[in-house]
């Protein structure tokens, strides 16, 4: 028997709650402020000592040799692809289940990017399928530790390995992620990180980009300001004006100190952080157990989860709304919700990039069309989690089928 309360605020029922939650609220503390005001104070805004200070502090939480602070981890990926040389002709395989950032990079140098499907279970990308996606023109691979789960990375470097090919970690969600001990940057030749707004540190916008390769740290330290020679962000400082040279057609990809001014602090509380969203996905787990219209995630990993996203997999056969009405109906709630993702290769640019081409992506699709992100945030308190618990199971009863 369903009562009032029990209607959907999509049916005219009363929310769960009486105000909207933020999906991917930061969790932003005093000492971020005092530290952007201090930086304010100081007249130096640029790339400066706090974001030397930030990639040090940054490397040692990794175990990386090297970090190279920039403004997006877009800017990152691309960076990335173009210190490797890769370019017009050239494929780059990665999985369609991620941002658009992540293919939209192989673009920006003119390569190909070739879709590779992922396991069902965990969204990765399915290294069976990645060898045989692999020909001629393959020169690198991108993977994404989708949600903050690790990829099977002992499969993808044996088949990087035998094919020569370069492994870039799209990271994105994944800075405090570890498999067996190591954290991304370890485990492929480059890994890219982001500080967008919603992921797991923030600098309002920023990346990192990690890698224990001497060569390749060189090539995107210089590429990632201008192309000027090392250190020339030092020309106007107290060690005086120093000459300094183009040594290659450059990007404006630095990071600044007022990013940096963030960074600092909020790596210093990225482990106890991770502890809060931890707690909150257990509360997840347990509350959706049972509730046939949805699928919670696979639990059977023995490397660390860095806890980006809690996803529900929807099982549509067991209820009258779509996976969009589903998020329109979190919504009326009061919750924001997300979708990550639509598989790539059904964007409007990638299916007219590749009209007529025929992909093989069965397990991305399944997922793309099932998949609903609830809030994961340091931010949120134990009872925003309950009320996002409550809003799903009302919505899994009513539209039940
Ligand atoms: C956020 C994100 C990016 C892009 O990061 P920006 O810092 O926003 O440029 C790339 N890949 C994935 C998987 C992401 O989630």
């Amino acid at each position: 028997m369903i009562t009032a309360t029990e209607v959907p605020a999509a049916e005219g029922g009363t929310p769960v709650r009486a105000s909207f939650l933020v999906f991917g609220k930061p969790l932003v503390g005093a000492e971020e402020i005092a530290e952007v005001e201090d930086t304010l104070r100081s007249g130096w805004l640029g790339r400066g000592p706090k974001t030397e200070r930030f990639e040090r502090d940054f490397a040692a939480y990794i175990g990386a040799r090297h970090a190279i602070a920039l403004n997006s981890g877009t800017a990152g990926l691309h960076l990335a692809l173009n210190a490797l040389g890769i370019g017009p002709g050239d494929e780059v395989l990665t999985t369609p289940l991620t941002f658009a950032a992540t293919a939209n990079s192989v673009t920006h140098v003119g390569a190909t990017p070739i879709f590779v499907d992922v396991d069902r279970r965990t969204g990765n990308i399915d290294p069976a399928a990645l060898e045989r996606s692999i020909t001629p023109y393959s020169r690198a691979i991108i993977v994404v530790h989708l949600y903050g789960r690790a990829c099977n990375m002992r499969a993808i470097h044996d088949i990087a390995s035998a094919h020569k090919l370069p492994v870039i970690e799209d990271a994105a969600h994944a800075v405090e992620m570890r498999y067996d001990g190591l954290a991304p940057g370890r485990l492929g030749d480059i890994a890219v990180f982001s500080f967008y707004v919603t992921k797991n540190m923030t600098t309002g916008e920023g990346g990192m980009l990690v890698t224990d390769d001497d060569e390749i740290e060189e090539k995107v330290r210089v590429r990632s300001l201008h192309g000027l020679s090392r250190d020339a962000w030092k020309r106007y400082s107290s060690d005086g004006f120093k000459t300094y040279e183009t040594m290659y057609p450059g990007f404006k990809y630095n990071m600044t100190d007022i990013q940096a001014s963030l960074g600092m602090h909020q790596l210093r509380r990225i482990e106890a952080n991770l502890t809060v969203r931890d707690a909150h996905w257990r509360t997840y787990a347990q509350a959706f157990t049972g509730v046939t219209a949805l699928r919670t995630p696979c639990e059977d990993d023995s490397s660390r989860h860095a806890r980006h996203l809690f996803t529900i997999e929807l099982n549509l056969e067991r209820l009258r709304i779509s996976r969009d009405g589903f998020v329109d109906a979190l919504k009326a709630e009061n919750i924001g919700a997300g979708v990550h993702f639509t598989p790539l290769h059904t964007h409007t640019y990638y299916r007219e990039y590749f009209a007529g081409r025929e992909w093989d992506l069965p397990n991305a699709e399944y997922i793309g069309e099932r998949t609903v992100s609830l809030p994961l945030s340091a931010a949120l308190t134990k009872d925003d989690v309950l009320d996002v618990v409550a809003a799903v199971k009302k919505i899994c009863s009513y539209y039940r089928r």
